[in-house]
């Protein structure tokens, strides 16, 4: 698994070295090997606690620049040495992070394609970051998984961000705000009341405030509770609020009730999925995003087989963007059905059952049923896990609680992470968005 990492760390490699001067680049740098990705985030191994501290004093800047200039969709690099507790990896690293770390600069209104199924929650997003508090408030965005709330939510910030500088903006997932809401209540009880008004001051001193993925608080009062407060005060004082969910507001039945009257009062926006002409628009301005021309017979071929998902349809055009740029081939629509292992011909799918899911999954990743549905935490192991986990939740209609029983009786937080993840390092490692691919077709093909 870790020859992904190694291809992306050489090209960030490439560009430290023209920052940090050779002998430190030699002696701390080259030695560094990458091991995860963690929030966008290349983890690097030190080889001691003495090499961690002086890259950590030294060279963070170079590091951090050259992350972001080797434009591999990551934002920084963290410091990691086995065993090590000043250096372990932690996944949620500062809870008060900067919004402009969450947010990828490439989501904006410029680079969504506005189709029938999006064209109302596009101008509803447009108003808002015109006038944010002005036209809709709350804003509340919902749709299926994969359908682009997240990229038109970070277009709203962006936007704000870039035209109205003096605005403070936020944008944050829920499970971030919760992770920092329980933050808070910790330090609380003991080393003093900082952390909890630094919480509560963060999030009531601010212009706009977006929250994505809110399904995740469900039956969780005690942050539904603070974002209450929250609410009210940034409403009363006229200050925008976007909020998604991947169902309506009334679905949320674990929601308390005072605050789905408030989404309710607001403008509800639904995304629905794609057609076919929207599909292939995305297809092609996603393939000139990467510089890539992409026949009219490919895109319709990528189309035909892929489902309503907009980052699995972007996953199978990456793949075989990768096979094009691997066997220096220009993309046709062999190379296509090749890299994807898919027929060119019309066939009719079989029915998807978590059962296939799983059965592809080990062939795939060469492990047992028992393996990966139990608690062996080898890193192939993990990986195949999670990779099955998001594949039942990108094929399979299911609740995401069913997902959990199904992937050996984990909680519905453990799935939205495995979920999150996947997604997240398909969108910058053509090996895993391969991998899923591959599954995925021979799931399809079972
Ligand atoms: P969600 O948050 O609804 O699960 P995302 O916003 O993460 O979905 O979208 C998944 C991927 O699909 C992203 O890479 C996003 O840029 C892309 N995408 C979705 N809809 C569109 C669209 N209409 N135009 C361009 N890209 C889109
Ligand atoms: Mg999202």
């Amino acid at each position: 698994m870790e020859e992904q990492f190694e291809i992306l760390w050489n090209t960030i490699r490439e560009r430290a070295k023209a920052l940090v001067n050779p002998i430190s680049y030699s002696t701390f740098i080259e030695p560094l090997v990458p091991v995860d990705i963690v929030n966008k985030k290349i983890v690097l191994q030190a080889e001691s606690e003495l090499a961690a501290r002086t890259i950590s004093k030294n060279h963070m800047n170079q590091l951090r620049e050259a992350v972001v200039s080797a434009n591999v969709g990551l934002t920084g690099a963290i410091i990691y040495v086995e065993g090590s507790e000043e250096y372990a990896v932690r996944e949620t690293p500062d809870a008060m992070e900067e919004t402009s770390v969450l947010l990828d600069p490439r989501y904006t209104f410029d680079s969504f394609v506005v189709g029938s199924s999006n064209k109302f929650v596009f101008a509803a997003a447009k108003s808002v970051a015109e006038n944010p508090g002005e036209n809709f408030n709350p804003l509340y965005i919902y749709g299926g998984t994969g359908l682009g709330k997240t990229h038109l939510m970070q277009a709203i910030a962006n936007e704000i961000l870039q035209k109205k500088p003096s605005l403070k903006v936020i944008y944050t997932t829920s499970e971030k705000f919760l992770n920092e809401y329980v933050d808070s209540m910790y330090t609380k009880k003991g080393a003093g009341r900082d952390s909890e008004t630094r919480f509560r001051n963060r999030y009531r001193n601010v212009d706009v405030l977006l929250i994505d993925d809110i399904q995740f608080w469900a039956g969780k009062y005690g942050v539904q509770e603070a974002f209450f407060h929250a609410f009210n005060e940034l409403f009363s004082q006229h200050k925008q609020i976007v909020i998604s969910s991947d169902c309506p507001a009334k679905e949320l039945t674990t929601l308390e009730e005072r605050l789905r009257t408030r989404f309710e009062g607001g403008l509800i926006a639904d995304i629905q999925p794609p057609d076919i002409e929207t599909k292939i628009a995305i297809l092609k301005r996603k393939a000139l995003e990467k510089k890539f021309v992409v026949p009219d017979d490919v895109l319709a071929f990528l189309v035909k087989n892929s489902d309503n998902n907009v980052r699995t349809l972007e996953g199978r055009l990456n793949t075989v963007i990768f096979a094009s740029k691997l066997h220096e081939e220009p993309i046709s629509l062999s190379l296509a059905a090749t890299a994807l292992q898919e027929a060119i011909g019309p066939d009719e799918p079989e029915e998807v059952t978590p059962d296939a899911i799983i059965r592809a999954t080990c062939s795939h990743f060469n492990t047992s049923k028992e393996d990966l549905l139990g608690k062996n935490k080898r890193q192939e192991i993990v990986r195949a896990r999670q990779v099955c986990t998001y594949l039942m939740c990108d094929m399979l209609a299911l609740p995401l609680v069913t997902v959990g029983q199904i992937m050996g009786g984990r909680d519905h937080s453990t799935v939205i992470y495995a979920r999150d993840k996947i997604a997240e390092l398909m969108r910058v490692n053509d090996k895993i968005a391969k991998d899923v691919n591959d599954v995925k077709s021979a799931v399809l093909k079972q």
